[in-house]
């Protein structure tokens, strides 16, 4: 995995500290140049501090990210498709017109409550399991088979089951399909309660004919796991701070840069590892294991100074030792 790192850039996971303007300049034109999208974070809108205390307390100043990396994959004819809509049921393959995603199909589990005023308050509703025959999506429209799929451990589940679905008798009727009796119900996934007759709790079987890939200089890379860069960045300008000086409160602040907190007290008390040593990443999410926290870079000549070096290793050390990593 690129990591940006170079003399005058510093990589702690996925955060960049760039010792001078200069090396900042540099940087940002590479990730631009890779097709990252590189935000001024001085300009945000929503900014609580002033640029100076952000500059002075080492705020993250620049934001970089890669920009429409997701690509959908069709099953059908192993085209790169867009993602827009491709988990909604029905939806067709821009390519060859296969459908990407179905959420109820003939012989799917779905299990639901009615939407009646009288239960809607109510923590634990009422529920009712269902085959599913079809859905039509677009007018709203579920046909279930017509005997409700009973839970043979609750007792009396057959009545209780036939009460609730004759109370509710104005949210379904039967119809005739094909020549099959069949239930239809008033269901639409919008979110708005006023397009179904029902809330939705669970569907078993929902088909996939896709999957979601990302595609960056012309290679796919499956949607999690690896990737050859980070999809985001955050950018320090280290030179408004740094170096360092020994505070009581530096090693937080050298802790936090790896997403680690301070508190021993936040860790196995037992003895167990925090850290995987071999790769490192069990939780809380770092790479830091014992050897990479003694040697976090932010302990580094140009962003730490000696004596505040010296003393943070101290504390470190002691941390390292009681929290066994
Ligand atoms: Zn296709």
């Amino acid at each position: 995995v690129e990591n940006f790192e170079s003399e005058s850039v510093i990589s702690i996971n996925n955060s960049l500290y760039a010792k001078t303007p200069e090396a900042l300049e540099e940087l940002l034109g590479k990730l631009r140049s890779i097709g990252y999208a590189i935000k001024d974070l001085r300009k945000a809108e929503h900014r609580e501090v002033s640029i100076a205390e952000m500059e002075k307390t080492g705020w993250s100043l620049w934001f970089a990210s890669l920009k429409n990396i997701q690509m959908g994959k069709c099953n059908s004819c192993h085209s790169l498709i867009k993602t827009n809509g491709i988990r909604s049921h029905g939806h067709k393959c821009e390519v060859c017109g296969a459908v990407t995603y179905y959420d109820v199909l003939d012989g799917s589990v779905v299990k639901f409550s009615f939407n009646t005023e009288r239960y809607r308050d109510l923590f634990f509703q009422p529920k009712i399991c269902f085959i599913a025959k079809f859905w039509d999506a677009e007018n709203a429209a579920l046909y279930l088979y017509p005997d409700p799929v009973l839970n043979d451990s609750l007792p009396d589940n057959d009545q209780r089951t036939k009460k609730y679905l004759q109370e509710n008798k104005k949210f379904w009727r039967y119809v005739e399909k094909d020549g099959q009796r069949l239930i239809l119900i008033k269901y639409a996934n919008t979110g708005f309660v006023k397009d179904s007759d029902i809330n939705m709790i669970d569907i078993n079987g929902r088909q996939y004919n896709h999957s979601i890939v990302r595609v960056w200089q012309g290679k796919e890379y499956p949607e999690y796991g690896d990737f050859p860069v980070p999809e985001t960045l955050n950018i320090y300008e280290s030179w408004h701070w740094a170096p360092l000086q020994p505070t009581p409160t530096l090693h937080e602040r050298i802790l936090t840069a790896v997403n680690m907190v301070s508190d021993i007290g936040y860790y196995y008390q037992d003895g167990r590892p925090v850290f995987c040593k071999k790769t490192g990443k069990k939780w809380p999410s770092s790479y830091a294991t014992s050897h990479h926290l003694m040697s976090l870079p932010l302990i580094n000549p140009g962003l730490t100074s000696v004596a505040a070096a010296l003393a943070v290793s101290m504390i470190l050390l002691n941390f390292v030792t009681r929290t066994r990593m």
